[in-house]
């Protein structure tokens, strides 16, 4: 196919679509899926792999490398008190070029805690963060969780976000690394022999397979590719797999922008009124606009992670007896 064929198909595919704007941006602005990467619970706990100082130097090393400009870093100020350099670490961060934001003050989740007190861990992470170099005004819900069946507590938090003038820093793709780095730490302890060849393997692909399953959720919902963000944590299984998840990426098309470019997409506006108020914000816009389920991508059913890792990582064909 010539190129002018193909540029006049992708018009009229604008034309046609819902977004036409939207989508004859898109379609004109190749190439078309963009993701930009997060890491929460920052400073995260002692992991089976590497000391938290190991920990950063690679991860600010494999982002280098790997082109990666800007990634955020949502920070939990209340870890420090037990990571003593966790604040020379969030300081490398920024210095490497990256943001940091605002993840609550102490890591809980808003279904178990009473609104004005989770408002309150909110407003204590805030004060910790405002005015700090490489800081940006985004909210990340811990356990993605905005609430889940309780409006009135959803629309309390969202209002109290809006005094605070943070806005939300939702997530368009989640594969739960942090299931298979808990995994590998059980394991460890367990003294199992692991095989990290095929754990590397399973983390970037099931990654990118949360990449495409999301990106293809959001093209049935919106009619084109938002620019995505990606939930990591900084944890130990996350920065040893990220070198190669770069790369794998990248040969699967996608392009690597800053958070701040992915946080000006106009999804960001978005305020989905959905049953229930958790997960990436392309799975709540799905459900507003009726896709049915499944709107999400499933190794994060960690049914369905688990036996993977069972079988390919531990080598383990039945289910152990618990
Ligand atoms: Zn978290």
């Amino acid at each position: 196919m010539n190129l002018a064929l193909l540029r006049s198909m992708l018009m009229l595919f604008a034309a046609l679509s819902s977004g036409a704007l939207a989508a004859q941006e898109a379609a004109e602005a190749a190439p078309v899926k963009r993701i930009a990467l997060s890491f929460d619970d920052t400073p995260r706990f002692e992991g089976a792999l590497y000391s938290d100082d190991e920990r950063s130097i690679r991860l600010i090393a494999a982002l280098h490398d790997g082109g990666v400009k800007q990634a955020a870093f949502f920070i939990n100020p209340g870890r420090l008190s037990e990571k003593p350099g966790g604040k020379a670490r969030i300081a490398a961060y920024v210095a490497a070029g990256h943001v940091i934001a605002n993840h609550t003050f102490s890591h809980p989740q808003l279904r178990s805690m009473d609104t004005q007190e989770y408002v309150n861990d909110i407003a204590r992470a805030a004060e910790w963060l405002n005015g700090r170099k490489g800081y940006r005004p985004w909210f990340r819900f811990p356990f993605l969780d905005e609430g889940g069946d309780d409006k009135e507590k959803r629309d309390a938090i969202r209002g109290a976000l809006d005094r605070f003038q943070l806005r939300n820093g939702y997530v368009t793709i989640d594969a739960s690394d942090w299931f298979f780095d808990a995994e590998l730490s059980k394991a460890k302890r367990a003294g199992k022999p692991i095989n990290m060849v095929a754990l590397k393997e399973l983390f970037v692909e099931s990654h990118l397979g949360a990449a495409a399953a999301y990106d293809g959720i959001a093209m049935d919902t919106l009619g084109r590719s938002p620019a995505h963000i990606m939930l990591l944590h900084e944890s130990d299984l996350t920065v040893l797999a990220l070198p190669d998840l770069i790369q794998a990426l990248k040969a699967d098309g996608w392009e690597f922008i800053t958070a701040d470019e992915a946080y000006a997409d106009p999804i960001a506006k978005e305020m989905p009124d959905v049953p229930f108020s958790q997960g990436t914000i392309i799975e709540m816009m799905a459900w507003e606009r009726g896709m049915p389920a499944p709107r999400w991508y499933e190794r994060n059913n960690t049914r369905i992670a688990g036996k993977l890792f069972r079988e390919l990582v531990l080598n383990e064909t039945s289910r152990p007896k618990e």
